[in-house]
């Protein structure tokens, strides 16, 4: 506790006296990281927030993942402390252009990815998350898919699900898709010996190289368990920050010169703070919305 600065003090203090909870995802800063409850992706950030007993749940995050946290929640008072930290990848996407999508390939369903807005949502038939995409395309009852919004993540399930027919949106990540062949080549060359964990937002091209294609949450866990002493990590530069700190025994190296998200560092601790103090920045939806895109998001955790 004496470690923690005064904002962080602050927070805690606020956080005590409101009964709020506070959940961060892992890209967001190491310091708003530390005075959270629970650090996770975005969707099980979602998911306890609604195990939640508390009524005013803050999800340090962009906004499709407060938007999560409400279609879940929503009863709940669910803040967003930067409202304009958005994702530009969610905001590629729109309902209009699935609906145009749907039209063109009538016999497909849509899966959207969980990092999509809740208007996508509520148009989709299914959700899923980078770890659970590969599963439910195989489960789907149907011989084709409408894939939305990101490309490599489709791509990368379709090639392993080779009996169904995919449509891709032509969605990315600006952060996963700026590092190149090229960049893990030289961090290669670099760190010969290192094991290479990656995210299947990055393109084909770098994801062919992991030993381990998977989530965050998959990345971290094969980080610790992994007997390399050496790991490339192909995701966000938090990340790399939070293994340095957690497995100190072990050399972690990032791929690429900036492989930082800046919507998610617009969740500073001033930025936490000051929605927490005077609880602003609410998440608000409409009723239908809500209810169409919860049915996407149910169809991902029965499925
Ligand atoms: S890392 Fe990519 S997918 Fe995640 S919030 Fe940032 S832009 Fe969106």
């Amino acid at each position: 506790m004496e470690s923690f600065n005064e904002l962080q003090r602050e927070i805690l203090r606020l956080k005590a006296e409101k009964n709020a909870l506070i959940l961060a995802h892992y890209y967001v800063p190491l310091e708003v990281q530390d005075v959270a409850d629970a650090v996770c992706d975005s969707f099980a950030m979602a998911q306890k927030a609604a195990g939640a007993e508390n009524d005013l749940i803050v999800i340090c995050g962009v906004r499709f993942m407060g938007e999560s946290a409400k279609i879940l929640s929503p009863d709940k008072t669910v803040l967003l402390p930067s409202p304009d930290a958005g994702c530009p990848m969610a905001d590629m996407v729109t309902p209009e252009d699935v609906m145009r999508l749907r039209k063109l390939h009538p016999e497909a369903k849509v899966m959207c990815y969980v990092n999509s807005s809740a208007a996508v949502k509520a148009v989709s038939d299914v959700c899923c998350t980078s770890s659970s995409a590969l599963r439910i395309a195989r489960k789907l009852d149907c011989d084709e898919i409408i894939f939305v919004p990101d490309k490599h993540l489709g791509s990368f399930v379709a090639a392993q699900v080779p009996e169904k027919r995919f449509w891709l949106h032509d969605g990315f990540c600006p952060t996963h898709h700026r590092v190149t062949e090229a960049d893990v080549l030289a961090a290669k060359r670099a760190h010969p010996e290192a094991v290479f964990a990656v995210h299947p937002e990055c393109g084909e091209d770098v994801v062919k190289y992991g030993d381990l294609v998977g989530s965050t949450a998959e990345i971290l866990d094969f980080a610790r368990r992994t007997g390399a002493p050496e790991i490339l990590i192909g995701t966000e530069s938090e990340i790399v920050e939070r293994l340095r700190r957690e497995l100190p025994e072990k050399r972690i190296y990032g791929i690429g010169s900036s492989f930082v998200c800046p919507n998610m560092k617009k969740i500073t601790l001033r930025a936490l703070y000051e929605c927490l103090r005077d609880e602003k920045y609410q998440v608000e939806l409409p009723e239908d919305q809500l209810r169409a895109a919860r049915k996407s998001l149910d169809e991902m955790v029965n499925s």
